[in-house]
């Protein structure tokens, strides 16, 4: 079919605010020419379009359904790669693959822990599960006496006494936004208690909650020391484990399998539609194909795919001014050689990107649009997302929070690029993040469709508007 001429209509005054009037007109006379009249025939086409069509929620059933788990270096992830390449293909989106070698952890088949029969009771099975990252133990186990730390800091305060135990974090995580200050205690806990010469560590799983799923993640790996057995505990066993502990001495036995194979070659699949005016600037979309290997991966990040490719389907149709480029990244969860590779490919140009988006906070609704760029540069996209009010997603704020892990390279280049996040609902993300709930039947059809919607929108928001968003100020070198 023809494209559709676009509209250059301004939208009604009626459908305003006076005070989004105001802003814009004042917007007008600061930046001469950066406004323009919105294409409502094109935004009714794409936000219509992602809310009405079920391609998105379909694609992302043959990704969980067809293929399942991806954790960079598995046979899963290499048939994601062909699939999504497929995909953009048959949408008539040029499409490449972009080399990166990936570590390829596996997990084993064996995982299991147990609380060591204490006089009169029984041994107390434990729900557990590897860290990206851990090493093994021995094949017929390992046991030791446990002790609880809640911070980094507490972990470094046992010193001599954690040498031959093992040392087990534990915290009191409830709310999504706990993850990123927790985070350390799975990151770093490992290494902090490995170089204290410790036997093992357990983390409690970082969820919302819980139905005794743990929940796993990367654990760094010091490569002076090698992999040290590290693993999750469901975070019921957590409170066991803190119970037990509250009465006396506790041992545990462990038993785990997991180990790091050889690198292997894989791929970020980019795709990208040529910009009509201004093809040498470049608006990113990317999510990450890659996923851990207990569960399906839809809400981390098989939504993100989803989302990016019906995102290039839309935008296909309406000929942005700029440069759209979609990157399906490989391995974000234990490596982020896509996210760096990509940054290295493209060093030459990441100065001509203008904005990246990334889509990796599962499947919830949109909320808002957030900007990591330069002074204004949140109020200058304002009157460009306003068909967003249909989704209730309109409104726009500076924050140091937009941007992704596998775009942070590009955040963090001389040039930083602009970060621009679609804001959704995640109050929910955590209670399945990294954990064997983490399948299709969590995602709701049409959440996915409205952040779709607004993942879809924007993006050509930016690709689309006269102005380019003030750049963020380079970070200061770390001294
Ligand atoms: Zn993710």
């Amino acid at each position: 079919m023809p494209a559709t001429p676009r509209s250059r209509v301004p939208m009604r005054p009626a459908s305003l605010h006076a005070s989004s009037w105001a802003a814009a007109a004042l917007l007008c006379s600061l930046a001469a020419g950066a406004q323009e009249a919105l294409p409502e025939e094109a935004a009714a086409r794409i936000v219509g379009g992602a809310l009405t069509d079920p391609a998105g929620f379909q694609r992302l059933r043959e990704l969980c359904d067809g293929i399942g788990p991806r954790l960079s270096g598995s046979a899963g992830a290499a048939a994601a790669v062909a699939w999504a390449a497929e995909r953009f293909k048959q949408d008539g989106i040029p499409v490449k693959l972009e080399k990166v070698m990936v570590p390829h952890w596996v997990r084993g088949t064996l995982e299991k822990g147990e609380v060591v029969a204490r006089p009169g009771a029984a041994p107390l099975a434990l729900s557990l599960t590897a860290l990206g990252g851990s090493g093994p133990t021995p094949e017929t186990g390992l046991t030791a006496e446990v002790l609880e730390v809640r911070s980094l800091a507490e972990a470094k305060a046992l010193g001599e006494r954690a040498r031959g135990k093992i040392v087990f974090y534990n915290h009191d995580m409830t709310l999504a936004k706990e993850y990123g200050e927790l985070g350390e205690l799975r990151g770093r806990g490992p290494i902090e208690a490995q170089k204290l010469g410790a036997a093992a560590v357990l983390v409690r799983s970082l969820s919302t909650a819980s139905l005794r799923s743990p929940h796993t993640g990367m654990t760094r790996v010091d490569p002076a020391l090698g992999p040290f057995p590290s693993a999750a505990l469901a975070a019921e066993d957590a409170e066991l484990l803190h119970r037990l502990l509250e009465r006396g001495p506790v041992s545990v036995r462990l038993w785990l399998s997991a180990h790091q194979l050889p690198d292997v070659e894989s791929a970020n699949v980019v795709a990208e539609l040529r910009g009509r005016e201004r093809p040498e600037e470049i608006v990113l979309i990317g999510g990450h194909l890659d996923s851990w290997d207990l569960a399906q991966g839809a809400v981390d990040d098989g939504a993100g795919v989803a989302i990016v490719l019906e995102t290039m389907r839309l935008l296909a149709k309406e000929h942005p001014r700029r440069t759209v480029r979609a990157v399906l990244f490989m391995n974000e969860e234990n490596g982020l050689r896509g996210g760096e590779g990509y940054a290295l490919e493209h060093a030459a140009e990441v100065a001509k990107h203008v904005a990246a988006l990334e889509a990796d906070s599962g499947s919830g609704r949109p909320l808002s649009v957030q900007v990591h760029g330069g002074a204004g540069a949140a109020e200058l996209l304002r009157p460009w997302v306003r068909p967003l009010a249909i989704l209730g997603a309109e409104s726009t704020a500076d924050s140091p929070e937009a941007g992704g892990a596998d775009t942070s390279p590009l955040a963090r280049a001389a040039e930083p690029v602009t970060m621009v996040s679609v804001r959704q609902d995640a109050s929910r993300y955590f209670d399945l993040h990294h954990s064997a709930a983490d399948t299709l039947d969590k995602v709701k059809p049409f959440e996915l469709a409205q952040a779709t919607a607004a993942f879809a929108w924007t993006t050509f928001a930016l690709a689309e508007m006269p102005a380019v968003l003030p750049r963020p100020q380079p970070k200061p070198a770390a001294k």
